[in-house]
């Protein structure tokens, strides 16, 4: 398991069922009370905090991993634990238990945030925190430097937008077993402001021809509404990569790949950046909302009051 010391330190001592959860508090020292001081619903166990609790429920449903865990039948952690290294061993999970172990850590993190200093942070926020940790951490220890600095470029952080420039941040929702996906855009001028963001719904084979498809929303947008130079930002780095090389070899979006490159020669100047998923997050939100509700296809000039209250919330 590649993770830092303390994630694998935390993941020891909560095997051994030894973190200091209020339950385990209680059942030590015979104080306090053991219920949940986020939702009041159960006594909160190692188990609650980190699969449970509506909170933690919401962080692994919005994860990569689409994950809900079962309250009714499951193991306890321990038992979860050697499950999924038992998978890991047999080589089917790839680096999935990095992955979990930190968004375990940051469930963790989250939890201690809030007992401790009352800041109550949003689950999806948490999520993404746990990623970007996981992908610099897994990019800087794992990868070789050379394929780093191919797939990074120079803009894994949330760069300013040039004089005379719009930055399209492009994100796709994708749900595999149905097929169905949506696409966003968000656009920013110099100042940072937005002046635009785009969704739609569709159907999608796979979750980079989503994610392509986003982009070449965003694309023709920015086409029809004559800005002459823009910076496209996403954070696949496989998408972003491609359409850098213009290699494109994908079954399913080379066309629409393809596309975006001859839509490319409409503009001034287009240059294609990855993004880290934070740097992301509105479009990211976007496209999620507009895969369940079905926003409307432009909506610069009436933003839905739940979008503006998350760009406040998530603004760091
Ligand atoms: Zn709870």
């Amino acid at each position: 398991m590649n993770v830092p010391p303390k994630i694998k330190h935390f993941i020891w001592r909560a095997c051994r069922n030894a973190i200091a959860s209020k339950c385990n508090i209680k059942h030590r020292l015979k104080i306090g009370n053991d219920e949940c001081p986020r939702c009041g619903e159960d006594s909160e166990s190692l188990e609650h905090i980190l699969f449970f609790c509506p909170f933690a429920q919401a962080v692994w449903k919005a994860s990569d991993f689409s994950y809900c865990p079962e309250r009714i039948g499951f193991p306890g952690f321990c038992q979860w634990w050697s499950k999924l290294c038992l998978l890991a061993s047999k080589g089917e999970f790839g680096d999935g238990i990095s992955f979990i172990s930190f968004i375990c850590w940051h469930l963790w993190k989250a939890r201690n945030a809030f007992v401790f200093t009352g800041v109550d942070s949003d689950p999806s926020l948490s999520w993404l925190l746990a990623h970007d940790a996981f992908m610099e951490f897994y990019k800087i220890n794992i990868l070789e430097p050379s394929r780093l600095y191919q797939e990074n470029g120079h803009n894994q952080q949330c760069t300013p937008t040039p004089p005379d420039c719009i930055k399209i941040n492009c994100d796709a929702s994708f749900i595999n077993f149905s097929s169905s996906a949506a696409g966003a855009a968000v656009f920013r001028d110099s100042h940072g402001k937005i002046v635009k963001v785009v969704s739609k719904s569709f159907r999608a084979f796979s979750a980079s021809m989503a994610e392509a498809l986003a982009v070449r929303m965003g694309d023709t947008f920015a086409f029809r509404c004559g800005f002459p130079n823009i910076i496209v930002e996403s954070d696949n780095i496989g998408l972003i990569s491609r359409l850098k090389t213009k290699s494109f070899s994908a079954w399913d979006s080379a066309l629409i790949e393809a596309d975006i490159i001859n839509l490319a020669t409409g503009f001034s100047s287009v240059s294609f950046s990855h993004v880290s998923r934070l740097c992301n997050r509105q479009a990211d939100w976007v496209a999620r909302s507009t895969r369940v509700e079905n926003y409307p296809v432009d909506w610069v000039s009436a933003m839905p009051r739940d979008f503006v209250s998350h760009c406040n919330c998530l603004s760091l």
